[in-house]
């Protein structure tokens, strides 16, 4: 391998053909796994990154039709025997000199969407397109995969130029902000003194660099599910416990929870599903919601007060519930240190002609889970905006990227490494 514009579009192309959901990424893993195998790296999978207690938004049905397309597609035995069922990998190097830990992270799931079939869309053209029906990469996850790889790349022919270690962290599930919680649970970057990631694309052009975007939401994504008992509407409405009943209340109060006075904050119940029948009092009800706020603690403060509200309707009603954290990210604040870095890095580079400080990113990113993780252990951590142009909007069938900003993203890497750990 060659670390080449060549190699890398092919890598892209490659994920891209297979693109995977959260915590579904078996094929997408074991291929990491392939080159990484081949680069010489330790690979760390399954229980040796994810602590299962912190597993979020994971569904079994999906999982499982997951893991047999992957095997249908050549997900290889030995590593989805290491993965046991959970997805994403960490590739260790060490460069055997005492030095400093550097984490990075590559997000390398993709979104729930129908690939457009238009003619004009490059991967159709170049004959790339998802083979996944239903999925695809319109997030630019397979441009993370891509730069992820060639960071590798680099650094298995650059070993003896560095001191202290690597860890790459190729991460599951981040739509839906699930996955990073699990690998910062299993500590596996705790010895890390700095972190990085980054995303592709946004607002940001071909040629720029965001290096301080602000304003990450934190946010929580709850389901609460009531269990009534059903009864007779007409004869014997008594005996029943009505769980729709107790989730439309909820739902209302739920939304009337009091502002926080140090922080913005939102709530927003997003599905309800309930009932079984016209004539039966209804025994079960879903309640999907999430919370957000400014930061870590108003946050929380938002689900207190859910879970409050969960319980007490419960107990208004006589019904059994759950609840369960189906996602999570926080707020971040980009250690000064390494902007500045990014910042010098970028300004050398010769493709790219501008780093902007400020943009904010008003959304959430559960790398932050991460970078918080490093940062509570006493390193830095920063996330910045890697430009690239797009054909459309994230998450849209149309979507797609400027494949040339590839080999930014690498050198970028590249060079932090260099000056981190040279
Ligand atoms: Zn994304």
């Amino acid at each position: 391998m060659e670390l080449t514009q060549q190699q890398l579009v092919q890598w892209r192309r490659e994920f891209h053909r297979f693109p995977e959901t959260g915590w579904a990424e078996f094929w997408t893993t074991s291929r990491i796994a392939d080159y990484l195998e081949q680069m010489g790296f330790e690979i760390l999978l399954g229980n040796q990154i994810i602590n299962r207690d912190f597993v979020r938004g994971r569904q079994q049905a999906v999982v499982e039709k997951g893991l047999a397309n992957a095997v249908a597609y050549g997900a290889k035995q030995k590593w989805l025997e290491k993965m046991d069922g959970y997805t994403g990998c960490v590739a260790v190097l060490d460069s055997g000199k005492p030095g400093k830990t550097l984490a990075l992270r590559f997000d390398i799931d993709c979104v729930n969407v129908m690939e457009t079939k238009a003619p004009e869309h490059i991967p159709n053209k170049e004959d790339f397109a998802s083979l996944n029906d239903g999925f695809m990469h319109a997030c630019g996850h397979d441009g993370h995969i891509t730069i992820g790889l060639g960071t590798a790349l680099w650094l298995s022919q650059n070993k003896d130029k560095l001191s202290g270690k690597v860890k790459i962290v190729f991460q599951p599930a981040e739509e839906g902000v699930r996955g990073a919680a699990a690998i910062a649970a299993s500590g596996v970057i705790d010895d890390a003194d700095y972190f990085s990631a980054s995303h592709i694309g946004f607002c940001a052009d071909s040629g720029t660099v965001i290096s301080n975007p602000k304003n990450f939401l934190s946010t929580t994504k709850i389901d609460i599910r009531y269990q009534g008992k059903p009864a007779h509407a007409g004869a014997a409405p008594h005996l029943g416990r009505n769980a729709l009943l107790a989730a439309a209340h909820a739902v209302t109060q739920l939304h009337g929870i009091s502002r926080h006075g140090e922080g913005m904050t939102r709530i927003n119940v997003g599905v309800l599903k309930a009932g079984e029948g016209r004539n039966v009092i209804p025994s079960k009800a879903e309640i999907q919601l999430e919370v957000r706020g400014e930061n870590k603690a108003v946050n929380q403060y938002m689900v207190d007060q859910v879970m409050r509200i969960a319980n007490g309707i419960a107990v208004s009603f006589d019904v059994e519930y759950e609840t369960e954290i189906m996602g999570e990210a926080v707020d971040m604040i980009n250690d000064t240190e390494l902007v500045g870095l990014v910042e010098e890095i970028v300004l050398a580079h010769p493709k790219v002609h501008s780093a902007n400080a400020n943009y904010a990113f008003n959304a959430s990113e559960d790398a932050t889970v991460l970078g918080r993780r490093v940062q509570e252990q006493g390193g830095k951590a920063i996330y910045f905006v890697l430009g690239a142009d797009r054909t459309a909007g994230h998450h849209e069938a149309e979507f797609d990227f400027d494949e040339d900003q590839l080999m930014n993203g690498v050198n970028i890497y590249t060079a932090l490494v260099q000056r981190l750990l040279g």
